[in-house]
Parts: structure tokens; sequence; C-alpha cells
């Protein structure tokens, strides 16, 4: 097995194995071999994790934060230089095309590692005036935190976690998801080479039931889950029991609105992004696209002929652009949307099944597609699909597309293509969701909160506002006056 890790498990430093655990593999979706075997962790695993994470979590938040943020600076560094190791690693767990994961997911990845660790010497508290007295306020760490991830970003989901969490000096125990489980392990030691003590990052593998093992231990002090909105509400349900904090990155429909005023060929490019990177396995996309009517038909024109020329193929292969979809599973149920998208009566603009790759004949490729003339009521425009089909309805005003875009349960994300600044600045203020893109779509720089309204989450990851979600405060009244008695 070419991508056997040395442990299914990293805790306390040490790759270990849980013998009463569920043996599961990992899967090259594009060939169907078997690159690695591992096992789940069982409760006693997990208790071992947490206990070990709680263990370290004191020394590590008294080190000095500019120590704290050398190390995940220097764990950046370590995975820049591997990029490509980790890559190969990534798309071979995932599927996803090895010129997509060479720059967006460990490099994602360590840019969250660099961001935070250059904050953590800046987490401060406030002084507060009182007159004959002040107050000041301390950023204290919640303690450990409990990171659950989904499988289509997934070194980049732990980076995003980890960062912001150790930065806050909390320490972390991560259950990447069992489709994906092999780079958070990676992260792991990288973390340990650039010199995090044992015990303040560990991986546990498994299931449902090992992530809610850790929803549901009492000494879990946080969790931030990235995964479908029915976990997300089972988590956020079982984190009340212990009134623990959390922070749910969740599904999405967003909307993506292109007015005629807009440059088309951009407004394409950000449509296709938004589509059909990552086999459209991505939260945010914008699959339902609104484009006003003047310029419908010039808008799928130009679509249909670059949609038509994206390359499928083996992932591996650096002329490929779009790979296969995670598992045979997953690809069966985008599948029964294409469906429903015919019999509903959508038009077919390109796409619309499967198709072969030679050399990857166990894989499930599902051709990149567009239907036009969807309606607000089709399940194709109303659920998330998370694969490569791509929505398009027609509106005739600002006034009603703003409405149609917000009817909706999720809140993740959407987009606005204009050339006019008014516009695209009030419609942007309208828009309910967690991040809006003005004229570009899908990029989720370090520096910028991301997170969604409604049911797509709660709190946010990146940016600033991150370290809101990884610490509470305290505040100390300090009295420099005598004690007025009351008696
Ligand atoms: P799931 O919700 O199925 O799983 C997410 C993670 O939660 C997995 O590790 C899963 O383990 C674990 N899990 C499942 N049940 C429980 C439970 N009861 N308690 C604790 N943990 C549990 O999502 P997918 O992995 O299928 O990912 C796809 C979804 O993730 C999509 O809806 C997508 O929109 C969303 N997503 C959101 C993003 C965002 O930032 N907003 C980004 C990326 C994806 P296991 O895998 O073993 O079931």
């Amino acid at each position: 097995m070419r991508a056997q890790p040395k442990g299914s498990h990293f805790i306390n430093g040490r790759f270990v194995e849980d013998e009463n655990g569920v043996v599961f593999t990992s899967i090259f979706p594009a060939t169907g071999e078997t690159i690695a075997k591992l096992t789940s962790a069982t409760s006693s695993t997990v208790d071992r994790a947490v206990l070990t994470a709680k263990q370290a979590q004191p020394a590590w938040a008294a080190m000095p934060p500019v120590e704290r943020g050398r190390i995940l600076r220097r764990a950046a560094d370590i995975i820049r230089e591997r990029n490509r190791e980790l890559s190969e690693l990534e798309t071979l767990d995932t599927g996803k095309p090895i010129q997509e994961t060479l720059v967006a997911d460990a490099a994602s990845g360590a840019d969250s590692l660099e961001f935070f660790g250059g904050l953590a010497a800046s987490i401060n508290g406030q002084m507060i005036e009182l007159g004959g007295a002040f107050a000041y306020t301390r950023r204290e760490p919640l303690g450990v935190c409990a990171g659950i991830g989904a499988w289509n970003y997934p070194i980049q989901i732990a980076c995003w976690k980890v960062a912001p969490a150790l930065a806050a000096g909390n320490t972390m125990v991560f259950k990447p998801s069992e489709v994906t489980p092999l780079t958070a392990l990676k992260l792991a030691e990288i973390l340990q080479e650039a010199g995090l003590p044992d015990g303040v990052f560990n991986v546990v593998q498994g299931f449902g039931d090992t992530g809610a093992a850790l929803t549901t231990h009492a000494d879990v002090d946080k969790i931030s889950l990235t995964g479908s909105v029915p976990t997300g509400k089972r988590v956020m349900a079982s984190a009340a029991e212990g009134l623990k904090h959390v922070t749910l990155e969740l599904g999405g429909k967003s909307p993506l609105v292109i007015f005629e005023d807009a440059d088309l060929d951009n407004a394409v490019s950000a449509a296709m992004n938004g589509n059909f990177y990552s086999s459209g396995q991505i939260c945010s996309n914008g699959t339902r696209v609104f484009v006003q009517h003047n310029v419908l038909e010039d808008f799928l024109s130009r679509l249909k002929e670059r949609t038509e020329a994206i390359t499928l193929g083996d992932p591996m292969d650096p002329e490929t652009q779009m790979g296969p979809m995670v598992t045979n599973d997953h690809a069966d149920k985008v599948l029964t949307y294409l469906d429903k998208g015919k019999s509903a009566g959508a038009r077919l603009v390109t796409g619309g099944g499967r198709t072969k790759v030679e050399g990857c004949d166990r894989a499930r490729f599902i051709q990149p597609t567009v239907f036009a003339d969807v309606t607000d009521e089709m399940v194709i425009a109303r659920q998330e699909i998370f694969g490569p089909v791509m929505s398009v309805l027609t509106f005739d005003t600002e006034e009603e597309v703003l409405a149609r875009a917000n009817d909706t349960e999720f809140g993740l994300a959407a987009g606005v293509f204009t050339r006019d600044l008014a516009r695209a600045h009030r419609f942007a203020g309208q828009l309910e969701a967690g991040t809006i893109w003005i004229n570009n779509y899908n990029l989720t720089p370090v520096e910028m909160p991301f997170g969604g309204v409604k049911n797509s989450g709660i709190g946010r990851e990146n940016g600033l506002a991150a370290i809101g979600f990884y610490t509470q405060e305290k505040s100390i009244y300090v009295e420099t006056g005598d004690v007025e008695s009351s008696y």
C-alpha cells in the first residue's frame, strides 16, 4: 500500500493503533486502489487523546506566544517545502487533480499556519479606564478543542482549525473524515518536526461514532466541525448538553448573480470556478447562477463552449482539470440529481451524465453539467448537490433577484457581477450570506473571515475573527482607591 501511514492515530507525539477499532481503507478514487488501511478509534482511544490534550494544554498556553507562533510558522515552511509530497497524497486520498492540490490544499494550510503564527503574540485583551479604578481583560484559551473535518479539503480544513486554536493556546484532537484520513497524520508529523510539544495536536480516526465520542466528551471545551447541515445539527445538540463552544462550517446553495452590465467572460470564469473546481465538491459553490435576461443566451453559449473544453482524466496527470467524484456512493447521489433536473424540465445545456476515462475504469467521473431554465422550486435549485452541476436561472430586476437569491435555508456565500459600483455594494449588503464576492467567486484568503449564516453555520474561520472563536474573555477589575462601604 503506497500511502500507508506509520499508524492510524497520533496521540501524545506517537503513532498508535486501536486493536478494537474497525478496519477501514483509504481508496484512490481514480482506480479503486487501496492506498492505506487504518483502524477507527474506539472511545478508549478518544479518551486517551483528550486526556493527553488536556494535560498538554496548560504548558502550551504558558509558553510565550511569540514562541508558539514561531512553531506554527516553522510548520508552514515545512509544508511548503513538502508541498509536492503532500499534494500527491491529497490527490490520492480525494481524487482531486494534482494541478489543483499543488496550489490550493496544503498551500492554503500553510497560509493559515503562517497567518495565525504571526498573530499569536498579538492576542491581547484591553484596558478600560473606570475613574478611580480600572479593568483589564485577558483573552484566554478555551482548553481542549475537537476538530472534525469533511473529505473535500482534508489538510486545509485541519489547518484552518488547528492554526487559530493553537495560536490562542488551546490544544486539539482532530478527527478527519474516514474517506480522507491521511494528510492530517502528515500534519501531525510536520507540527512535531516544527517543535510542537507532544500532546498539543492529536489525530484520531473514525466514523461518525468517533466524532460523537468527541462531541460528548466531558473534557472537550469546544467543537469545530466542517460538514453537512444534518451533522452540524447533531453536533450542536450534543454540544448543548455540555454547554460547549461550537463553530459550524456547513453546506450551502449559494447564489451567483450576473447583471447585464457585467464583464461576461469574467462572469463565465467565475461561474465555472464556482461550480466545477474539485468536481464541484465545495461548500461555498455558487450553484444557483442567476443571469439577467438580456445576456442569458450569450452567457450560456460562452459557458457551454468553455465547459466542453474541460479535460477530465487521471488526477495524477498534470494536464487533468477535473477528476472523479470522491466515492462511488457520492457519485451515485450526484447522478440522481441529474435525473431530477431532467425530469423537472430543466434544459440540459451540456453534460448530464457519467463519462469514462481510460485507465480509470472503476472511477465515477461525472461530466461538468449545466442546466438552464431552472426555476426556484426545482430540487436542483434548492438542495446542495456537491457535484459539478450548475443551475442557471434568469431574472429581470434587482429587487426580484435579491428576494429569490435570499429564498433559501442556506447562507454560506454569494456573488454578484456588475460594473455598477453602487449596485454592487447595495446588493452585497442585502444578500443573506456570510461571505460575498463582488466580481469574482470562491476566493478564501486566510486574512478574510469565512463562515455562514442561517443553516450554513455558526462562527467564523480565518481572519482576526477566528481568534474570537477560540478564546474567551476574562474581565479583571482593579481598585486603586478605598472600598466604599455600604454599611
Ligand atoms: P458529514 O457531515 O457527513 O461529515 C463531516 C464530519 O463529521 C466527518 O468527519 C464525519 O465522520 C463526522 N460526523 C458524522 N456524524 C457525526 C456525529 N454525529 N458527531 C460528530 N461527528 C460526526 O460531511 P461530509 O464529510 O460528507 O462533507 C460534505 C459536507 O461538508 C457538505 O455538506 C459540505 O457543504 C460541507 N462542507 C462545508 C464546508 C464549509 O466550510 N462550510 C467546507 C467543506 C464541506 P464520517 O466521515 O466518518 O461520517
